[in-house]
C-alpha cells in the first residue's frame, strides 16, 4: 500500500468515525426530545390528578386509590418510556449502569457498587 493509499485509508476512517459520532449525537438530541416531550406530559397527568383531587376532596373529603388508577397507570407507563430512552442515551454514550440499581457506573466497573452484580460486558 502506497503512502496516498494509506492516507486516504486513514481519512475515509477517520470520516467514518466522525460520521458515526455525529449519528450518535443526532440519536441522542432526539432521545433526549422525546423524553422532554414524556415529562410535559406527566407534568399534566399530576395537573388532572391534582384538579380531580382537589373536586372530590372539596365535596366527599375522601379519594381512593382506585378512582385515580387510571391516571398513575398512565404516569407509570411514561415514566418506564423515559427510563427505556434513558438508557438507550446510556447505550449509545457507552455507559454503563446496572439495570438493577439503575444508575450509572464508572467506566472500568465490574461490578455494581450497590448491588455486586457483575456488569462486565467485556472489551469493545
Ligand atoms: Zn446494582
Amino acid at each position: 500500500m502506497s503512502w496516498v493509499d494509506k492516507l486516504s485509508n486513514t481519512v475515509s476512517v477517520t470520516a467514518k468515525n466522525i460520521g458515526k459520532r455525529s449519528t450518535e449525537v443526532v440519536e441522542i438530541s432526539k432521545l433526549s426530545v422525546s423524553i422532554r416531550r414524556k415529562e410535559e406530559e406527566i407534568m399534566k397527568r399530576f395537573e388532572e390528578i391534582g384538579q380531580y383531587v382537589y373536586g372530590r376532596l372539596k365535596k366527599l373529603n375522601l379519594v381512593t386509590r382506585d378512582e385515580l388508577r387510571e391516571m398513575l397507570a398512565e404516569i407509570e407507563k411514561l415514566e418506564k418510556e423515559i427510563n427505556t430512552y434513558e438508557r438507550l442515551i446510556l447505550d449509545i454514550r457507552k455507559i454503563a449502569y446496572c439495570d438493577r440499581c439503575d444508575i450509572e457506573l464508572e467506566d472500568d466497573a465490574r461490578y455494581c457498587p450497590l448491588c455486586g452484580r457483575s456488569v462486565f460486558k467485556g472489551p469493545n
